[in-house]
């Protein structure tokens, strides 16, 4: 892996930098507080070709990888505008799609998830499996006359369903044996259930947090999918499942590692100018050191990431989920800490609206908690790199 970065990423990066500076923070809480997503900057991005960078070329995407994707998502993030649906729709769905879709599926989705004309959302999360999503219940199954699927099941937080023209659903199918018919074993799948499907009904939650994407608490109540709904085979469900969350997690890296730097940023420019002493607050080491730190942070927690992303692009699955969850981990460690320090180098400017800055705190703690938390990242770690026990 080089550790230089190529010109041509530093030209993708410096030319992201350039269109979410265009846009910039004050366009992105503009947004926030109307309650509209960022659909401007967005179909810029998507007519650039930075949506879909990731994306074969033969379907309208850029045909690069998630590594240069994430320089899209750090890039926008560092400029104040992260844009949290780079996360799902072309990174998990598009990737998904791309890499397990049927030829039909692709050509249906691929050039509207490389252009932006289209966006699709991802859930996986129950409310009665949260972190163990072994134990999800979203159940899919055939109609034996038509063919079609039934899905039923609940699933909560998923951002974006409003806006997204479908959400991947991730459900299990049951496993029917010819010898001895329904067994009850479960298998994750994943399916495309268009927006406005009979019997897909959502409800936006109640959150504290100033994103321009919404979550949403979904109900399905047996919604019928034509059989050409389910991506992928039904049989390699968590091998194909996984081909999707390692890319979001070296996104989440991406989103948080962008934010940290924003505020950052926004901090270091305070402190060289903020004078109540002598010298401007900055001079102090009580302030200049943390802040030090947290570029370090934010600096290792980037490597890490175009580790992951590196081996994910190289096609090596299994060493990108370990490196694409330490990079999550280390990311959004970074990201909270950088931007707690950035709050407190403000003193009370931190937490007025005029800054900017407080509003980040809770949207920092999501890339703690989502896709996967602190610490079911540290328990993989444990179990899988340590070889420790499990207690669960
Ligand atoms: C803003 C936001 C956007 C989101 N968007 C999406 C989305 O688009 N699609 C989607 O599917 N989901 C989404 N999520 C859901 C997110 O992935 C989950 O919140 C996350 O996986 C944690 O699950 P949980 O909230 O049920 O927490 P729980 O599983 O209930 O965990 C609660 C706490 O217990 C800890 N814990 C749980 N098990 C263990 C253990 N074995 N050992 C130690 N500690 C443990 C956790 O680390 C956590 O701190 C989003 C969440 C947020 C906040």
């Amino acid at each position: 892996m080089p550790v230089i970065e190529s010109e041509e990423h530093k030209g993708l990066r410096a030319a992201v930098s350039a269109l979410g500076n265009r846009y910039g923070r004050a366009y992105f809480t503009r947004t926030v507080e109307e309650g509209v997503p960022a659909s401007e900057l967005w179909a810029d991005a998507g007519k650039l070709g930075y949506l879909g960078v990731n994306l074969p070329e033969e379907y309208g995407g850029g045909g690069g990888g998630v590594a240069e994707l994430s320089i899209v998502l750090e890039e926008l993030g560092a400029a104040g505008c992260p844009l949290l649906l780079l996360v799902v729709s072309p990174a998990i769905c598009g990737t998904v799609i791309a890499r397990f879709g049927t030829e039909a599926q692709k050509r249906e989705w691929l050039p509207g998830l490389s252009d932006g004309t289209r966006t699709m959302a991802f859930g996986i999360t129950e409310p009665d499996a949260g972190s163990n999503s072994h134990r999800i219940t979203t159940t899919a199954r055939r109609d034996p006359d038509t063919g079609d699927w039934l899905l039923t099941g609940r699933k909560v937080f998923v951002s974006g369903v409003d806006i997204a023209d479908a959400t991947l659903i991730v459900g299990r199918t049951e496993t029917v044996s010819a010898k001895e018919g329904r067994t009850g074993h479960l298998k994750p799948s994943l399916f495309i259930v268009p927006r406005d499907t009979e019997g897909f009904h959502r409800r936006k939650m109640d959150m504290e947090l100033s994103a321009a994407e919404k979550q949403f608490e979904l109900t399905l109540d047996d919604v019928r999918l034509p059989a050409d709904a389910l991506v992928g085979d039904e049989d390699a469900g968590l091998l194909q499942l996984f081909a999707g969350l390692n890319p979001e997690r070296i996104m989440t890296a991406a989103f948080a590692i962008g934010m940290g730097r924003y505020a950052l940023t926004k901090a270091v420019e305070y402190a060289r100018d903020r004078t109540v002493w002598k010298a401007p607050i900055g001079a102090h080491q009580a302030i200049a050191h943390p802040l030090a730190q947290a570029h370090i942070e934010l600096e290792l927690a980037r490597l890490m990431m175009q580790k992951a992303a590196h081996l994910y692009d190289a096609g090596d699955d299994v060493g990108a989920g370990e490196a694409a969850n330490m990079a999550k981990y280390a990311a959004a460690e970074a990201c909270v800490k950088a931007v707690d320090q950035a709050v407190h180098t403000l003193g009370g400017n931190g937490l007025t609206r005029e800054f900017g800055l407080a509003s980040l705190v809770t949207a920092a703690r999501v890339s703690r908690i989502a896709p996967v938390s602190r610490e079911m990242i540290l328990n993989y770690v444990s179990h899988q790199t340590l070889g420790l026990p499990k207690s669960y």
